[in-house]
């Protein structure tokens, strides 16, 4: 018997979020060029939330965040990102995931 595959595409539409706008909750830090840290958030977040724009910078767009803390544990120390949560009732919501 052949297991089903879930995508993460599909679990990520389940969730919902509430856009607090005007006030991200993640910040990228004004650079040049982007660090290997940066470069990695593309590539390691679970909602895609990072982008290289077309000056070749990192941008983040807040909206998806699943607040799951891993580009937060990765840039703790080069200090590339400002993260906090959301405010209360912003951000995503579980319950429907
Ligand atoms: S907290 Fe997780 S989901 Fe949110 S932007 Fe960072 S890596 Fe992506």
């Amino acid at each position: 018997m052949r297991a089903s595959v879930v995508r993460i595409e599909d679990k990520l539409y389940q969730n919902r979020y509430l856009v607090d706008a005007g006030r991200p909750h993640i910040k990228v830090r004004q650079h040049q060029s982007p660090s290997p840290n940066l470069l990695a958030l593309t590539v390691v977040c679970p909602a895609n939330c990072y982008q290289v724009n077309e000056d070749g910078q990192v941008e983040v767009t807040a909206d998806g965040c699943m607040e799951c803390g891993t580009c937060r544990v990765l840039c703790e120390e080069s200090g590339d990102i400002d993260w906090s949560y959301p405010r209360g009732g912003f951000g995503v919501l579980f319950k429907f995931g």
